[in-house]
């Protein structure tokens, strides 16, 4: 009879037909509610404990509609619940609940995009231009909203990214360095400056035309049997100031697959014939690329001085870090072949260790 008489009391305590009551948090604060209680019904009682949904918003940010945006935000113990969900959910004791406002929303709108184009930034000065960063386009958005018919510039909605390019010279501390590099091959006269180099122990680099590389692949695959670097000379040595973009694009990448074609060799390093490649090179390009190299001590070969010219420019303005212009293709490069054993021996003299294009990179700072 007593269980009876307390049942009573708490029916009539409560007045909802609720036996038992359980705590709940609801955004940090405790409430007791009926055990059978669902989240939804909690929140209508409840006003949703003052937060209301979101605006429907112009795209100039007027109010089109009050609560036409997203519903009242529901979480229970860390988990988001749909409004529609809401009557479903049942609360269990010491349940966290947080409600929050709902997200304003833009009305449905078109998108004038319009691109900004990147800029293009060289940093310092040297041999060796290194790609540091792609360049990427931002954008300029004009919005026109389909319920309004407003019209809204919303300025540079993307940021461009700069395209970054790192320009140094390495010079090797402690030791005295220097590049020899060939250009314009392969061609009749590779296979002997080859031999000159296979006599002499010394590692060069071979800046090729594409389409020469493909006409004889076995001189490129010699190159790289015996330790020489390949790189790229452009597919048909055209002078890339006056390309285009597409042409541009072209042009390099047909020069890289057909070193890849003729050697299986893979780079991205070029030197563009002529050594002409700034900004707008550097832009079309986008990451084709990720090295220009030119050269420091031009050797004026392709002048066709003699031989002992073409030594004498080596030998007397050699220093450490040098990067030196020659040929093996492009001509009549009989002079380079009758210089060459001189240049060496004359810089072996002065004590100078001969490295590729890739092994100078690498002694950068050091
Ligand atoms: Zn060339």
């Amino acid at each position: 009879m007593v269980v009876v008489v307390v049942a009573l009391a708490g029916v009539g305590a409560w007045g909802y037909g609720h036996f038992r009551h359980i705590p709940v948090s609801v955004n940090g604060a405790d409430q007791q509610v009926g055990a059978d209680t669902t989240l939804g019904k909690l929140m209508r009682d409840n006003n949703d404990f003052d937060a209301k949904p979101g605006k429907l918003l112009s795209v100039s940010g007027k109010v089109l509609k009050a609560a036409g945006g997203d519903p009242v935000a529901y979480t229970l113990n860390g988990q988001k619940i749909a409004a529609g969900d809401a009557d479903s959910v049942k609360l269990s004791e010491n349940a966290k609940i947080t409600v929050k406002n709902g997200k304003d929303v833009t009305e449905k709108h078109d998108v004038q995009g319009t691109p900004v184009p990147f800029n293009v930034v060289i940093n310092g000065h040297g041999v060796i231009q290194k790609l540091r960063q792609v360049g990427k386009d931002g954008s300029n958005e004009v919005w026109t909203g389909k319920i309004s018919g407003e019209k809204v510039d919303k300025g540079e909605v993307k940021k461009p990214q700069d395209l970054i390019v790192d320009t140094f010279s390495p010079q090797p501390q402690g030791k005295k360095v220097i590049a020899l590099t060939f250009d314009d091959g392969p061609s009749q006269y590779s296979g002997p400056i080859l031999d000159i180099l296979k006599n002499e122990g010394v590692k060069a680099t071979f800046f090729d035309v594409g389409e020469h590389a493909v006409a004889e692949p076995q001189m490129e695959q010699r190159m790289l049997a015996e330790g020489h670097q390949v790189a790229s000379h452009s597919n048909t040595h055209p002078d890339m100031w006056k390309l285009n973009e597409q042409q541009l694009q072209s042009e390099i990448s047909q020069g890289l697959d057909n070193l890849k074609k003729a050697s299986n060799t893979t780079t991205k390093m070029l030197r563009a014939p002529y050594g002409n490649f700034g900004a707008d090179q550097w832009r079309y390009s986008n990451g084709l690329v990720d090295y220009n190299v030119i050269w420091t001590i031009d050797t004026k070969d392709w002048k066709l001085p003699g031989a002992p010219a073409i030594s004498n420019e080596a030998l007397s303005k050699a220093y450490n870090g040098a990067v030196v212009l020659m040929h093996d293709g492009g001509g009549d490069r009989t002079e380079d072949i009758a210089a060459l054993p001189g240049i060496i021996d004359g810089l072996k003299a002065q004590g100078f260790e001969f490295v590729t294009i890739d092994q100078l990179i690498a002694m950068n700072g050091q």
